[in-house]
Formats: structure tokens, C-alpha cells, sequence
């Protein structure tokens, strides 16, 4: 089946608030009873019993979703995946964690629900999703598996998303459609050995032969790097024309001259592969280039605006399942006689958890309809990384605080959201580097004024 996602959401749903809409939000209904109720088993709420070596944590709780009223097709996508998360990543995520070990079992389950081209048009085999519908799914995964988020979200909002807006139809059939019926992944690679936040210092070169480029250098921490079948690859085509020098190449992988180094030993997101990729001489046809020679870094930097929604939801997610743990904990320990939730410093953490954990989803989803809506959102999608991601790493810490020592071992996994929490402070753009571009586009519209 080519998507449980793609057939009761549809483009054509987005676009039915001037045609059809009652008609279309029956087949929405009816698709998505299907798919709760048959295609993806239903969680057993009230029996689950969580067991945690001879100790135990009793059912946890339903995750409160919706602190905002989406539409209704985000909804049925929303507590699809979030039955899927349940079901098919956090049971697996601790294993794969500990292993550090490529979830692939967990890749090909997302893939059959075409959710590793969740935005891509129909015509190229697709689930033709909105950014709000990715977001809600970046955050349903990572808070199952935030490795899985990771992998996902290289996938779709890099990888993809590059090629989507600034390849040609043949670019997008032959590096996008053809990863239609396999879980195969995309990688995007623009950090470099010497330069990460510095992205305009790219050292990594490619010249043309005859009709043939010719790439060398190394890239750096490239998520997915060891099981990509293809990358997106930024290298400069004339070091004198600093940022505006570089351009953005498909390669296919493996390719002869690409060597792949080791998976890093990670803090978090372990079951994630990041490598560092040597090219030494690698040849690519003149024709896989995205755009022209020179908009390599303009593809990079609005590329990055959307790949930052997910890193946002996937602090939301991962900020969510630490929530969840922790309150549904805490309502259950006793110390001096009563539940741990009776005491005020803990109600004090749990109101400043939630608190953090809605204003992270509120900007997150802001950020996504600003993109879809198809107007400027560089300052807020900074601002959701900055918060979502130090929201993650506080509610996982307070998280952590709450459970005790419970917390800081392994037979739980909130240790493992507290690790893999510190990453969304770093790539992407790391939380230093939003806040300059916050503080400039907030500097400029003040000066335009
Ligand atoms: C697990 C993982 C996965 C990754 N995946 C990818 C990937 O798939 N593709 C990819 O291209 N890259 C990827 N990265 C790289 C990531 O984007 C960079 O690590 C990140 O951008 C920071 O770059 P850096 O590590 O070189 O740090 P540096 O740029 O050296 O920064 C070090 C510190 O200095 C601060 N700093 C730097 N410049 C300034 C400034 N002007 N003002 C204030 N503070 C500043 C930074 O905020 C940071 O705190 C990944 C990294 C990790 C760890």
C-alpha cells in the first residue's frame, strides 16, 4: 500500500475550502475510520502496562495533542500517527538507541505510510502533504523514536525539499520519484570539518570537466551519510565569489571517490547514522545540478527555514513524551506517605513544563502555516527552533528531576529524551545562530519602518 497518509489527505483536501468540502470530509471520514480501526491496530489505552524490567510504569496517559484546533484532516493524521509512534517506534527506540542501530524495520514501516515523502506531489508518488501535516509528523515520530524523527525529517525536508523547489521535473523524477516504493533515503550534506554555522566558508570544491563535475573535500556530520542512496551536496564552484560561489549538487550514492567514515558515537539520536563523506574526485553529469552555479547557498539557507520546522516539532515531540512520563509518574510514586504530585514543587515543574511544551507547539505550527500560506516566515521558524528546542532539554531535565533516580537510569527512557533533546539546540542552525537571525530580521523591520 503506497501510503495510509496519501489517500484520505489529499492536495485536493487543502484546496477544498472553495469546492466539495462536505463531500470530501465524508471520504476523510471514512478513509480515516479505516485507518484507525483496521489498517493500524488500536492501542489498548486503559490495559498497557508498561514494564520496565521487574519494575513498572502503568499505562501511560493519551498524549494531549491538540492545544490548537487544526483542521480536520491534520486531526485524523494526527491520531493515526500518534497510534503509529506507540505501536511501531517507542517500543523499538531504546533497543535501537542502545544498539546504535539503524532502525530500519522502523524506516520501512514509515515508508509504507508514505511518510518519507510526506510533502511530495502525488504525481511523483507522493503523500502531497502540507508543512502543518509534516510537522504534526515529525513530532508523532520523535516523540516515539527521535532518532527516527531524524531520519525522516533529512528525508523529507532537506533532501526532498531541495530537489522539490529548485530541481527540474527530470531532477525531481529520477532523485525523488524514484524513491517511491522503497524505504531508501536522501541525504544533505553542507557542513564541513572547518565550517558548520559558517556555511558560506564551504571548502569542499566542484569544477567543471568537459561535461562532468568534479567534486573534492569532506562534509561533515551528514545525517543519514552511511545509508543514503543519494545526496544533495553543497560545494563551491569559485572560492572568490565567497557564499555566491557555491552550488547545489544531486549525487547519487555510492559513487566511486565518495568515501563514508564511521557512524559518530552520538549523545542522543544514536540509532541516526551521522558520518563524515571524503570526496576525492567524484563525477557527476554537468546536469545534476539544482538551479544555476552560484544558488548553492540560497537553496541551502531556505531549505535549512524548512528543515528547521521539523528540528521544532521534533523538540515538541520529544519535549511531549518526557511530559508524559514525568506527570503520569508522579501521580503514581509515593514518597512520605503520598503521590509525589501532592507536593508543590513538583505541581511548580509540571506548570512550567506544560507551559514551555504549548508555546513550543504554537510556534512550531505557526511557523508551518506561515510556510504554507506562502508568506515569510525566517524569523518565526527561528524563533520556534530556539523555543522548541530549549523547551525539549528543559522538559526532559525537569523530566528526569521528577522521576529521581528512576530517571537517570536506562530501564527508563527519560534519560534517552533528556540526551537526544540536545541536538535540536544544535543542527540546523544552532540556537546562537537563530537568535542573530531573530535579532536581525527584527532590527530590519524596525528600520524599514
Ligand atoms: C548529530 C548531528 C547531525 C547533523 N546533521 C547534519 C546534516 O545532515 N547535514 C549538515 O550539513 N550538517 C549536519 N550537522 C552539522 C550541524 O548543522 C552543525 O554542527 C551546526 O551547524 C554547528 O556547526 P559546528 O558544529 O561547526 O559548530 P561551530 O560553527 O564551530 O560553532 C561552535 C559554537 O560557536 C557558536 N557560534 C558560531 N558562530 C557564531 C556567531 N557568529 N555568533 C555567536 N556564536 C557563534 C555556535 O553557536 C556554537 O555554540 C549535524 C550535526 C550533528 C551533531
Amino acid at each position: 500500500m503506497h501510503g495510509l497518509v496519501r489517500p484520505f489527505v489529499t492536495n485536493r483536501y487543502f484546496s477544498a475550502s472553495y469546492r466539495n468540502r462536505s463531500t470530501i470530509r465524508q471520504i476523510t471520514f471514512k478513509m480515516a475510520a479505516r485507518c484507525l480501526f483496521n489498517t493500524v491496530p488500536r492501542v489498548l489505552k486503559s490495559t498497557r502496562v508498561f514494564a520496565v524490567n521487574s519494575r513498572s510504569l502503568t499505562a501511560l496517559p493519551e498524549t494531549l495533542q491538540t492545544t490548537v484546533e487544526l483542521p480536520e484532516a491534520h486531526q485524523i493524521l494526527q491520531k493515526t500517527l500518534h497510534e503509529f509512534s506507540d505501536k511501531e517506534l517507542a517500543p523499538r527506540a531504546s533497543k535501537a538507541d542502545r544498539d546504535q542501530a539503524y532502525p530500519a524495520e522502523q524506516v520501512k514501516a514509515m515508508a509504507d505510510l508514505g511518510l518519507l515523502k510526506v510533502m511530495v506531489p502525488e504525481e511523483y508518488g507522493g503523500s502531497g502533504l502540507d508543512s502543518l501535516a509534516c510537522a504534526i509528523a515529525m513530532e508523532e515520530i520523535s516523540r516515539g523514536c527521535a532518532s527516527c524523527g531524524t531520519i525522516f525529517s533529512v528525508m523529507n525536508s532537506l533532501y526532498i525539499a531541495s530537489i522539490l523547489e529548485f530541481g527540474t521535473k527530470d531532477q525531481i523524477k529520477e532523485f525523488v520519484g524514484k524513491f517511491s516504493k522503497t524505504s531508501d533515503v536522501g541525504c544533505f550534506a553542507l557542513s564541513e570539518p572547518d565550517n558548520g554555522s559558517d556555511a558560506g566558508a564551504a571548502s569542499t570544491t566542484a569544477h567543471l570537466d568537459g561535461d562532468t563535475w568534479v567534486l573534492n573535500g569532506s562534509k561533515a556530520w551528514i545525517s543519514n551519510g552511511s545509508v543514503a542512496k543519494a545526496g544533495v551536496v553543497l560545494a563551491t564552484t569559485d572560492k572568490s565569489m565567497k557564499h555566491k560561489g557555491i552550488g547545489a549538487f544531486i549525487v547519487p550514492m555510492p559513487i566511486a571517490g565518495l568515501t563514508v567514515g564511521k557512524n559518530e558515537d552520538k549523545l542522543g539520536i544514536r540509532a541516526s547514522p551521522t558520518n563524515t563523506l571524503h570526496f576525492d574526485n567524484v563525477k557527476i553529469p554537468k546536469d545534476h545540478i539544482l538551479g544555476e552555479p552560484g544558488m548553492g547557498f540560497k537553496i541551502a539557507m531556505q531549505t535549512l527555514d524548512g528543515g528547521r520546522i521539523g528540528c521544532a516539532a521534533q523538540g515538541v515531540g520529544i519535549a511531549q513524551a518526557a511530559f508524559d512520563w514525568a506527570v503520569q509518574y508522579a501521580l503514581q510514586r509515593k514518597a512520605f506517605g503520598k503521590p509525589i504530585s501532592n507536593f508543590q514543587t513538583i505541581q511548580l515543574k509540571i506548570a512550567d513544563m506544560q507551559i514551555r511544551l504549548d508555546t513550543a507547539r504554537l510556534l512550531t505550527y505557526r511557523a508551518a502555516k506561515l510556510k504554507d500560506a506562502g508568506r515569510p516566515f525566517t524569523k518565526e521558524v527561528a524563533m520556534a527552533k530556539v523555543y522548541a528546542s530549549e523547551a525539549a532539554t528543559f522538559v526532559s531535565h525537569q523530566a528526569i528531576q521528577i522521576l529521581g533516580g528512576m530517571g537517570y537510569v536506562k530501564d527508563m527512557p527519560v534519560e534517552r529524551f533528556y540526551r537526544d533533546a540536545r541536538i535540536t539546540e544544535i543542527y540546523e542552525g544552532t540556537s546562537e545562530i537563530q537568535r542573530l537571525v531573530i535579532a536581525g530580521c527584527v532590527l530590519k523591520e524596525f528600520a524599514q519602518k
